[in-house]
């Protein structure tokens, strides 16, 4: 197993299932273009950007009419403010480079990493609902590098606390693997995951939970002597 016996395809892999047939959100070419737009979104806590989301916090319930009298609402500004600044939105600010501590393969190995059940939150970038499910993430390291074990689970949670899609979390999470180890294949499942938008709509859509998944090299289909490697990735995902 060389190195260069794969390329990455020229859109990423991304399917999504649904366990109550459900179109997906939105397709993986769409998925792709929308990365850019990310590019607006930043967290820096200042001041002003407290000030900003304590004020539309408060904009948005005003307009339902709440009493401001009523003690359990006094507060709310500013604690969503900082809900969303100190935890829900703190992925924007935290750089894969430098929390994703990356080893030497000194000893070489080529064989398969696997990290599952790895609890994820998130908010929808659809409807602001939180949703939440389990990651498992499979990779194969180069002859160079590879990254420790722990570290698969901040990469994650960097794309997850954000306002997100399922779909878009998967694909950068594969990405930001492929371009920090340069692997020979990487496979990301998202499953079992809960969205409050869909779960709050109706009673039919309460189980309702979704998955999603986004291979490169590989574990792709379609790449060449993958099917055992594959395989092997699946059965010990178990999902
Ligand atoms: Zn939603």
């Amino acid at each position: 197993m060389t190195h260069n016996q794969w390329s990455l395809p020229p859109l990423p892999t991304s399917t999504l299932v649904s366990n109550n047939g459900e179109e997906p959100h939105i397709d993986a070419e769409i998925n792709k273009a929308m990365k850019n737009y990310e590019h607006t979104e930043i967290v820096d806590g200042s001041p002003e950007q407290y000030e900003k989301v304590k004020q539309a916090i408060y904009d948005l319930l005003d307009a339902f009419n709440v009493n401001w009298d009523d003690p359990n609402y006094s507060e709310t500004p500013d604690r969503v403010a900082r809900a969303y600044l100190d935890y829900w939105a703190t992925g924007y600010t935290r750089d894969i480079h430098k929390e994703a501590k990356i080893f030497p393969n000194e000893s070489g190995f080529e064989d398969l990493i696997i990290v599952k059940d790895m609890k994820f939150y998130s908010m929808c970038s659809h409807h602001l609902a939180p949703f939440s499910g389990h990651a498992a993430i499979a990779y194969v390291p180069n002859k160079e590098k590879y990254i420790g074990l722990s570290k698969l689970g901040r990469i994650l949670e960097i794309y997850a606390r954000r306002f997100q899609l399922q779909e878009r979390i998967t694909a950068q999470v594969a990405d930001a693997l492929v371009e920090l180890l340069d692997p020979l294949g990487v496979m990301v499942v998202l499953y079992n995951v809960e969205h409050g938008c869909m779960s709050s709509r109706g009673i039919q859509m309460h189980e309702a939970n979704t998955t999603t998944s986004a291979v490169r090299g590989y574990f792709q289909k379609d790449a060449k002597d993958s099917g055992a490697l594959r395989k092997e990735a699946l059965s010990l995902m178990k999902l």
